[in-house]
């Protein structure tokens, strides 16, 4: 276990190796379902529910490599937790896409992120449609199990099973082919709902101008509030924030040219350049524009690349934001190797608080935490308020950049950090904050991570203590095979394990 004297050796060697790295990149084929009964401690009683974990499961098709792992098939991986024991289940999501590919047992179908039809530009020229592959984060709402992917829309599964039902429409308000974003937010106490909680979605109509649709879901599962907002310009937004009063998007500032993308010669998101000169657009949208309040705010600040945010909370007129920035953003190129990739080549992820003044529409920023970073998590009860801990996957060292292999709690209000690292071989995904039942202290809980162990080429479910990331790992749940490095999920109280 490692604390914060590690930053005296950061710059002696490499924390990794870039051929364990890409141990977690290989497609798992198989689906399981068993007890994981290969561990190290002891699962804490107290901890009851299920977490569910998306992500590319496949990183080909049929032996056909995939151009980026954003372009994978989702596969859900489910970790239930029930009296001291766990249970683990991952199923693909039957998407009309996967099922078309492994009947065929080739690609079909061009990916966002570069991954072309075999044949060359003339097997893609002017093929717009997309694979909805459904990989992106997966929420349990409502009674409903949800595998979403930003540009389309969700798929629902039945939570014991992992079977796909169909997709997902809220009974009509959602129309066929509509988007519906992979990073809801769960606002705990929502005002229009008398304090109950709600969940807060988005999804991004790009253009010349874009819309922005912004859905709020009640306990039942229901839309109960749908409003679309026209914004200048094109917008790449994979994330948004909320507060009790207001949605905050943040517009980074990229070019979209469709031409390589019509011709069959890139992918649409390789078609995604940024300008570095254009301030990143800061757009502020009131949640319940019926209450009178129908102002859209636009600020901006100097530039950045945005892929995640933490959290935002008001403060009297001011509204503070904490995101994980990037100086630029790697271009996906359609003859490199996502594998191949040299860290130390591009920017980290680094953590910065921004003051947005809704008064003056003025925007100060603070780097915060320079340690390369991302996928936060923080406590549920505290999604659009203030707070004060915040956990986040982190790079070894505390310099440069590198693949993420620790997890890092920064203290807002002190400034302590504490480290846990998974190095030399470990490499982490993204955190979920577990309260423990009846907590009264912000960090009472637990941190649960997946962690790829390059050194048994499997993955392990990594327990920590939140209020003491610094110690040993409470439980290392050895998995019987590795789990592709994942994107998104949560966390639920409601245990969906076999009986
Ligand atoms: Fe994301």
């Amino acid at each position: 276990m490692q604390s914060f004297k590690i930053k005296e050796n950061a710059n002696l060697a490499k924390s990794y190796t870039r051929e364990d790295w890409q141990g977690g990149y290989q497609s798992l084929k198989q689906e399981f379902d068993y007890w994981i009964d290969d561990i190290e401690g002891q699962i804490p009683p107290e901890l009851q529910g299920t977490l569910f974990r998306n992500g590319p499961g496949l990183l080909d098709v049929n032996g056909q490599p995939i151009h980026h792992p954003f372009d994978g098939d989702g596969m859900i991986s489910r970790i239930a937790f029930v009296n001291g024991r766990a249970h683990f289940r991952n199923r693909f999501v039957r998407t009309e896409g996967y099922l078309a590919e492994q009947k065929a047992g080739k690609i079909l179908h061009r990916g966002v992120f570069g991954t072309q039809k075999p044949g060359g530009w003339l097997a893609n020229i002017f093929d717009f449609k997309l694979k909805n592959i459904a990989n992106t984060n997966v929420i349990y709402w409502g009674d409903k199990l949800l595998a979403l992917w930003e540009a389309a829309e969700p798929y629902l599964l039945e939570p014991h099973t992992l079977e796909t039902l169909g997709k997902e429409y809220f009974h009509g308000v959602l129309s066929a082919g509509e988007a519906f974003g992979a990073h809801p937010r769960f606002d705990p106490s929502c005002e229009q709902d008398n304090g109950a909680p709600c969940l807060v979605n988005f999804s991004i109509k790009p253009g010349l101008s874009t819309a922005i649709t912004i859905f709020e879901l009640n306990l039942a599962g229901e839309i109960v509030r749908k409003n679309s907002h026209n914004v200048p310009g094109f917008c790449f937004i994979h994330d948004f924030l909320i507060t009790p009063h207001h949605c905050i998007f943040f517009q980074n500032p990229v070019n979209f040219n469709p031409i390589p993308f019509a011709l069959g010669l890139r992918g649409a998101g390789e078609c995604i350049q940024v300008q570095p000169n254009q301030p990143t657009r800061i757009i502020v949208i009131p949640r319940f524009p019926q209450r009178g309040k129908t102002e859209v705010k636009i600020l901006e600040v100097a530039s950045g690349f945005i892929f995640h945010h933490v959290n935002a909370f008001e403060v009297g007129e001011e509204i503070f934001v904490d995101s994980i920035c990037y100086d630029s953003l790697p271009e996906v190129e359609p003859e490199s190797d996502f594998r191949q990739v040299d860290f130390e080549a591009i920017a980290p992820g680094q953590l910065w608080r921004f003051y947005l003044n809704l008064q003056d529409g003025t925007v100060q920023r603070k780097l915060i935490e320079g340690r390369c970073c991302e996928f936060p998590t923080i406590h549920p009860a505290n999604v659009g308020r203030s707070y004060r801990y915040l956990y986040i996957g982190a790079a070894h060292a505390e310099f440069g950049n590198a693949p993420l292999q620790a997890l890092l709690k920064i203290d807002m209000e002190s400034g302590t950090r504490q480290l846990w690292s998974a190095a030399p071989r470990g490499f982490v995904g993204e955190p979920v904050f577990v309260p423990r039942p009846d907590s009264q202290q912000e960090d009472d809980g637990w941190v649960i991570a997946i962690v790829y162990d390059a050194a048994h080429h499997r993955s392990d479910v990594v327990i920590l203590d939140a209020s003491d990331l610094s110690k040993d790992a409470i439980a290392r749940l050895h998995l019987k095979h590795h789990i592709p490095y994942g994107l998104h999920g949560n966390f639920t109280s409601q245990i969906f394990a076999p009986k």
